[in-house]
C-alpha cells in the first residue's frame, strides 16, 4: 500500500540571509542588513514543494536539537509533509551563511551539520517509510553512501529520481537506479565527469542527456531555465518549453520541478507529460521571492 507519493530524502538547512553593501576584506569588518532566517536545503525544499502542490509526502532528514531544526520541522508540518522520518540531534542543524551584494550576487558559505550525519543506518531504520512511498526522491547534500542506502531501499516497483546537486560523479548502482536523474547542463557536465570544463565540450543538452543514457542513468531530464527542460529516454530526446513569466526570483526553481515531476511519474504519467506540468511549477516559482515561500499550490499552476 502506498501511503505516501513521494518520500524525500535529503537535506534540510536554515538559510541565513544578510545584505551588504560590499564583501568585506580578509580581516576586515562590514555592516549588513538585518538577518532574515528561511527554511531551506534541497531536501526539505523538494518536500514543501511537493506538498504544497497536494503530495502525500514524507522527509527523512536530519536536523540538529535547536532554533533552527525546530524551524525547519514546522515548516515542513504547515505544509502537509509527514516529519516522522526526520531525525533530530547528532550535529547543529546545517546552516547555508549567505550575503548578498546590491546587484543581487551571493557568496555562500555552507555548513552541512546534522545533514552530514544522515547515515546508511538512519536509511535502513526507515525501512517502514520507504515500503509505503511510491516514488522515492534524493539529491548530494547528503552523504553519498547514505543516498546509495535509499536506492537499496526502496520498496519493489518504487521509483527513484535523483538530482545530482551540487554535483559529482555516481556509482553506477546510483545512476542505474536514476529513473530520472533530473539536473541542469552545469550538473550535467559534473557526472559526466567534466567538472573543470568551460561548457565548450562540444555538447549540446541533447548530447549531454544521450552521454548520461550511455553512462547507465534510465531516464534523464536536463532543466534549461527559461527554455524549460529536456526529457530523454531509450532512443528519444524530447525538448519541453517553459511558459513565459516575469522572472523575479530562480531560488530554488529546480527543487519544485524535481518534486512536481516526482510526484507526477509516481501517479502513472509519463516522462514528457510530467515535465510538461513540472515547467509550469517551476515557472510558477520564479515568480516569486524565495524559496519555498515562492512553490505554488496546485491551484496557482493552473492559473498560471
Ligand atoms: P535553481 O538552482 O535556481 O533552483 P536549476 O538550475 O536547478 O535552478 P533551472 O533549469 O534554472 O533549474 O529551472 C528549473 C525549471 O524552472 C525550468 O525547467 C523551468 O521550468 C523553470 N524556470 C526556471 N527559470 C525560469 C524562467 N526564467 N522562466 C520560466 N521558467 C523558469
Amino acid at each position: 500500500m502506498n501511503d505516501y507519493d513521494l518520500l524525500v530524502v535529503g537535506s534540510a538547512n536554515a538559510d541565513l540571509v544578510i545584505g551588504v553593501e560590499r564583501r568585506p576584506a580578509p580581516g576586515e569588518t562590514v555592516l549588513g542588513s538585518d538577518l532574515a532566517v528561511h527554511p531551506g536545503g534541497k531536501g526539505a525544499n523538494q518536500a514543501v514543494a511537493a506538498a504544497r502542490l497536494g503530495a502525500r509526502t514524507a522527509l527523512l532528514a536530519r536536523v540538529g536539537d535547536d532554533a533552527h531544526g525546530r524551524l525547519l520541522l514546522d515548516s515542513q508540518r504547515a505544509a502537509g509533509v509527514d516529519t516522522g522520518g526526520v531525525r533530530v540531534g547528532g550535529a547543529p542543524t546545517g546552516v547555508a551563511l549567505i550575503t548578498v551584494d546590491p546587484s543581487g550576487d551571493n557568496s555562500i558559505v555552507v555548513s552541512p551539520g546534522a545533514n552530514a550525519r544522515l547515515t546508511p543506518e538512519d536509511i535502513r531504520d526507515a525501512a517502514g517509510l520507504f515500503a509505503r512511498a511510491r516514488v522515492v526522491s534524493a539529491q548530494l547534500e547528503i552523504p553519498l553512501e547514505t543516498v546509495t542506502e535509499a536506492v537499496r531501499a526502496r520498496a519493489a516497483g518504487s521509483r527513484f529520481v535523483l538530482n545530482p546537486s551540487p554535483p559529482r560523479p555516481l556509482p553506477a548502482e546510483v545512476l542505474a537506479a536514476c529513473d530520472p536523474l533530473v539536473l541542469n547542463e552545469h550538473e550535467a557536465r559534473f557526472v559526466l565527469g567534466d567538472g573543470g570544463g568551460d561548457g565548450g565540450d562540444g555538447k549540446d543538452p541533447e548530447g549531454r542527456a544521450r552521454a548520461l543514457l550511455a553512462l547507465g542513468a534510465r531516464s534523464v531530464v536536463v532543466t534549461l531555465g527559461a527554455e524549460g527542460a529536456l526529457v530523454a529516454e531509450g532512443g528519444t530526446a524530447v525538448r519541453v518549453p517553459s511558459p513565459r513569466v516575469g522572472a523575479v526570483d530562480t531560488t530554488g526553481a529546480g527543487d519544485a520541478f524535481t518534486a512536481a515531476l516526482a510526484w507526477r511519474l509516481g501517479l502513472g504519467e509519463d516522462l514528457a507529460t510530467a515535465a510538461a506540468f513540472a515547467v509550469r511549477v517551476g515557472a510558477a516559482a520564479v515568480t516569486k521571492e524565495g524559496a519555498q515561500a515562492s512553490f505554488p499550490t496546485a491551484g496557482e499552476v493552473a492559473a498560471l
